[in-house]
Parts: C-alpha cells; sequence; structure tokens
C-alpha cells in the first residue's frame, strides 16, 4: 500500500509569506512542505507581470526585515523596484535560505480536511498526492485569484486576451496594435502609460475614475541605501510597533481641519511633489472625516485638470464616486498625463457600458471600438478568494465555504472556529490589505511561529479559535470599519467588486502596531479566547 507522507507544517503558497513560513518552521525544528500553484517563488510578482507592474511602496520598506543579513547585502536599484527585480529578490530569498528543496511547485491544494479523531489535516493536491499534516497554514495572499468578468461575448474575440494578474513570461509586443484595457485599479493605472508608449491605439474602458498620485520613482543612490540600511533598527521598529500601515512616515498630530486653508496646501504640494502613498499620512483623519477628505479629494481632482489637455476628458478622470483613500489609492508614473498622447482615448463605460465584446473590438451602449489585443485589469477576488477556492472541511466535516457564506468570520484574522491548526496569513479580520504587505506577513508569521512554539512545549496537540472571541472580532471588525470613510466606496475591501460576494468589510481598519499588541497580548495571556486541546484528550476522544 502506498504510504501518505506526514509533515508538521503543509504551507500553501510560495510567496513572501510562504517562504518566510517555511523558513521559520524549520528554525523551529517542524517538518514543513510547501505547496505552489505557480512554476516559481514569489507569489504576486510571480503572477503579475505586466508592463509597468512595480511597488507602491518603498522598495527598502517593502522587503524583509526577519534577517539582517538579508536586509544589509541586498541593493535595491530604485525607490519603487519593478515586478522584475522583486522576482529576483523573491529568488534571492530562496537560494539564500535554501527554500526549494521543500517547495512542491506547480501544484494546487485541492482539499484539505480535518481528522478529529487523529487530529491531523489530509490534504489533497492538483497532481494526486496526498499527505497528512498537524498544521496547515494558508499563505495564499490577499490579491491572487484574478478575476475576468465574464462579458457576453469574450469567447468570441479573435486577438489575445491578457489578464493582469496572469502575464505570461514572454513579453507582449503591443507594437502596431489597437489595445483596449479595461480596469483603472492600480494595475491598469500602472500598465497604461507603458502600454501608450508601444501601441499603435489605446482604449481605456473606465467603470470608476480613481484617484492615482506620482511616484516620483528615481534611481536609489549608494548614499541613499546606506542611509536606509544604517537606520533600519529604527525603520523597522517603527513599521511594526508604532506606524497605522507598516511605513515609515511620520505621524499626523492633526486633523486636515485643523490647519489653514494655505498652510493645508503647502502640505498637499510637497507631497504631491514628494510622490507616493505618504498622501493620506499628512492628516489624522483624512479617513474618518468626510470634509476633511473632501479637501485633499478636491486638490488631487485639481491636479488631474492641470495636467490633462482635454477638458471632458479630465473631468471623466477626476474620481467623484468615493472618498480619496476608500479604495485603494494607486501610485503611478504618467497616468493622467497619458491621456494627452494622440494614441489614447478613454471610454466612459459608467454612462455607456459594454454590451459585448465581438471578434474584433468591444461595443459599448455608444458604438463599437475596433481592438486587436484585449487586457483586462480587472483585479482580483480579494482576501478571501484564494482561500475559499480549496474545498477546506473543518471539525464535524464543516465546509469553510459554507460558514463564511454570509462573509468571512475569524478570530484576529488569524484562525476560524471549527477548524483547529488551520492558521491564515493575512487573512480577513486582520488589517493586511490595507498595510505594507511584508509588515503583516512577518508579524503573522512570527506570530504564528510563537503558537507552534507553545503548543509544543506545553503538549498541546490543537487550537483553534474560540467561538465567543470570534463572534466579538468579527463585531469589532465591523464596528471599526463603519467608523471610517472606507464602506463608501465599492471596493475590494468590501467585497463589491466581485458579483454576488458578501459585502462585508474585509480587513480590520486598525494600526499596524495596535493589531500587533493585540496580538502579543493575546498569546502572553495564554492564547486568550482559543481553545485547546492537550495530547491526552484527543486520544481519548480517539477511543471513543
Ligand atoms: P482593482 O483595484 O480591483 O481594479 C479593478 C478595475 O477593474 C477597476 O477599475 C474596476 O472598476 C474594473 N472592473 C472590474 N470588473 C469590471 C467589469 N466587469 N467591467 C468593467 N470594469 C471592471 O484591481 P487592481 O488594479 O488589479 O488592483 C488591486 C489591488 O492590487 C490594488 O488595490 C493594490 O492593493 C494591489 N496592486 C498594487 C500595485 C502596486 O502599485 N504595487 C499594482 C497593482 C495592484 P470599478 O472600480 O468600477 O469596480
Amino acid at each position: 500500500m502506498k504510504s501518505t507522507k506526514h509533515f508538521d507544517v503543509v504551507i500553501v503558497g510560495a510567496g513572501f509569506a510562504g517562504m518566510y513560513m517555511l523558513h521559520k518552521s524549520r528554525e523551529l525544528g517542524l517538518t514543513a512542505r510547501v505547496y505552489e500553484a505557480g512554476g516559481g517563488v514569489g507569489g504576486t510578482w510571480y503572477w503579475n507581470r505586466y508592463p509597468g507592474a512595480r511597488c507602491d511602496i518603498e522598495s527598502m520598506q517593502y522587503s524583509y526585515s526577519f534577517s539582517e543579513e538579508l536586509q544589509q547585502e541586498w541593493d535595491w536599484s530604485e525607490r519603487y523596484a519593478a515586478q522584475p527585480e522583486l522576482l529576483s529578490y523573491a529568488n534571492h530569498v530562496a537560494d539564500r535560505f535554501g527554500l526549494r528543496s521543500d517547495i512542491q511547485f506547480d501544484t494546487r491544494i485541492d482539499r484539505a480536511e480535518f481528522d478529529g479523531s487523529r487530529g491531523i489535516w489530509r490534504v489533497a493536491t492538483s497532481v494526486g498526492d496526498a499527505v497528512t499534516a498537524r498544521f496547515v497554514i494558508l499563505a495564499t495572499g490577499v490579491l491572487s485569484s484574478a478575476q475576468l468578468p465574464m462579458i457576453k461575448g469574450i469567447d468570441s474575440f479573435a486577438g489575445d486576451i491578457y489578464h493582469t494578474a496572469r502575464w505570461p513570461h514572454e513579453p507582449v509586443d503591443f507594437t502596431g496594435r489597437r489595445v483596449g484595457l479595461i480596469g483603472t485599479g492600480s494595475s491598469g493605472v500602472q500598465a497604461t502609460p507603458v502600454i501608450a508608449g508601444q501601441a499603435d491605439h489605446l482604449t481605456v474602458f473606465q467603470r470608476t475614475a480613481n484617484f492615482s498620485l506620482p511616484a516620483r520613482n528615481a534611481k536609489l543612490t549608494d548614499q541613499q541605501r546606506q542611509e536606509i540600511r544604517s537606520n533600519y533598527p529604527e525603520i523597522r521598529r517603527f513599521a511594526r510597533e508604532q506606524s497605522r500601515t507598516g511605513v515609515y512616515v511620520p505621524l499626523p498630530d492633526r486633523g486636515a481641519l485643523d490647519d489653514s486653508e494655505q498652510t493645508r496646501r503647502a502640505k498637499y504640494e510637497a507631497q504631491w511633489e514628494r510622490g507616493g502613498l505618504g498622501f493620506l499620512s499628512l492628516y489624522n483623519d483624512l479617513l474618518r472625516n468626510r470634509a476633511s477628505n473632501d479637501t485633499a479629494a478636491e486638490f488631487v481632482r485639481e491636479k488631474i485638470a492641470e495636467i490633462v489637455e482635454d477638458e471632458r476628458t479630465a473631468k471623466l478622470l477626476q474620481p467623484t464616486t468615493h472618498p480619496l483613500g476608500a479604495k485603494r489609492i494607486c501610485v503611478d508614473t504618467d497616468y493622467f498625463a497619458t491621456f494627452n498622447r494622440p494614441n489614447v482615448s478613454l471610454v466612459d463605460i459608467r454612462a455607456n457600458p459594454i454590451e459585448e465584446i465581438g471578434p474584433d473590438g468591444v461595443r459599448t451602449t455608444e458604438g463599437d471600438h475596433k481592438i486587436d489585443v484585449l487586457v483586462f485589469a480587472t483585479g482580483f477576488d480579494a482576501i478571501t478568494g484564494s482561500v475559499l477556492k480549496i474545498d477546506i472541511r473543518g471539525r464535524d466535516g464543516q465546509r469553510l465555504q459554507e460558514k463564511w457564506a454570509d462573509g468571512p468570520r475569524t478570530y484576529l484574522g488569524l484562525m476560524s472556529a471549527g477548524f483547529p491548526n488551520l492558521f491564515i496569513i493575512t487573512g480577513p479580520g486582520s488589517p493586511a490589505g490595507l498595510t505594507n504587505a511584508i509588515v503583516s506577513i512577518e508579524q503573522h508569521v512570527e506570530w504564528i511561529g510563537d503558537c507552534l512554539s507553545h503548543l509544543k512545549a506545553h503538549d498541546i496537540t490543537t487550537i483553534e479559535a474560540g467561538r465567543e472571541a470570534e463572534d466579538e472580532w468579527v463585531a469589532l471588525v465591523n464596528e471599526v470599519a463603519s467608523k471610517t470613510l472606507y464602506p463608501l466606496a465599492d471596493s475590494w475591501f468590501m467585497g463589491a467588486n466581485i458579483p454576488g460576494k458578501p459585502r462585508v468589510f474585509l480587513p480590520f481598519v486598525e494600526s499596524v502596531a495596535r493589531y500587533r499588541q493585540i496580538c502579543l497580548d493575546v498569546a502572553e495571556q495564554g492564547y486568550r479566547g482559543f481553545v485547546t486541546n492537550g495530547a491526552r484528550q484527543v486520544r481519548k476522544a480517539a477511543a471513543t
């Protein structure tokens, strides 16, 4: 009979979360196997190879801090690294820590079922492996389940169709082609200027105008790198223990309306010139007070009007449907200026929706657009999408899909009641999605690592979220979100971008620092709110 392999830990995904979780598991002396659907490491940066893809958080902060040697030896070339460099970094980490020997690529986890009698998970893969594990750790990513809208006639399109999050490994040449791009979130906003520079014509189909800020990307000098490196202890400490979003930026001490209009404007101007997401950190109430938010939103709308020459196009590009930041702000290089090019046009599909796609283009209610290549930058089934693609069955065969039918339920975003020994890195109900992803990943991996050590030290076999603690946490996540402007936007934070997805605010809108402290306190208080079972109890349950 074929024997089933057993691991202490099965990790799903070899992005930045899965790689660090593997490293941590080994440090703890655990046997671990990572399963990765892609052909290489890097997660987001493996899949999102579209032209213009780059980080929107400065690379020297969007990088691992767990190894001093690693952060001292890696040279980031630009303020915001482009996708190829981020992928090289992921590969470097995999090689440096010898991770590949425990990663199985081109393999999805299809199913994971908890066997309560033995206190283990039975895991089935897309290539027919069946393994068991004490712990399953989902490192499936916040933005990994790409969504391609089922627009009528899409299958009849005669040209090539690409999705930004499933971009081919070979370069795509748009020379001489008429390209249609659907979607104006971060991906579309980054891809637009690059595709426009190559294509014969680019038509951007916009449903919702988005706020975008200039990146002001630049090469990093040796001196800049050295300054940051020598300040790393403080930068990393601040990001973890004091920051709102896991980024080293000064914390605002006042609301936007506490400053005179002149002072406020000067701050907005200076930040616009500095570039990047720091805009939201200028004041402490931009995401809480609509009047404050309006001042910033109006400033950005004015900038768009200054940049875009055609008045009608400028008007269409000015976001009016949601407060600034309630959808994730984009960070761009020449996005708005691209619409001044003679080979670029903007189509308003909010006013004139797409009716269907035909062999040679897109028909909106306003008319036909001839297209040779279609690029979908239509985003992701975020935060829960990749978790729920797996058929996960917990205690008594309960399916996670059923449990989460009306929205995800977790305690701390880390575990869900009824699913013992199943951890989620950057899960729903944690601040992930709103934060510097690597800071959130490291915090979760380290918390889970400490938890696994605790279980071992105390001869505990299973741990799971308690129902009461979970109910309280879900209520808190909702309560905190309701005090902000976030719910005012139809965003992926709300599940609003996926037809039929429950509208629930998915992340915990608290600062990275406060959330981390809550998680630490819970652990310190003997994993308050979690339910644990000793080895003896599990054996007894099995015998009855
Ligand atoms: P997104 O923000 O969800 O944007 C998707 C776009 O597609 C939106 O403009 C959306 O319009 C449009 N869309 C979706 N379905 C459509 C349909 N059926 N018909 C027409 N338009 C449709 O996705 P994303 O741009 O891939 O970005 C997702 C997140 O990934 C970002 O918010 C960010 O956190 C991350 N990201 C970061 C970077 C970076 O700079 N490092 C780059 C890319 C992505 P509506 O707004 O009307 O729904």
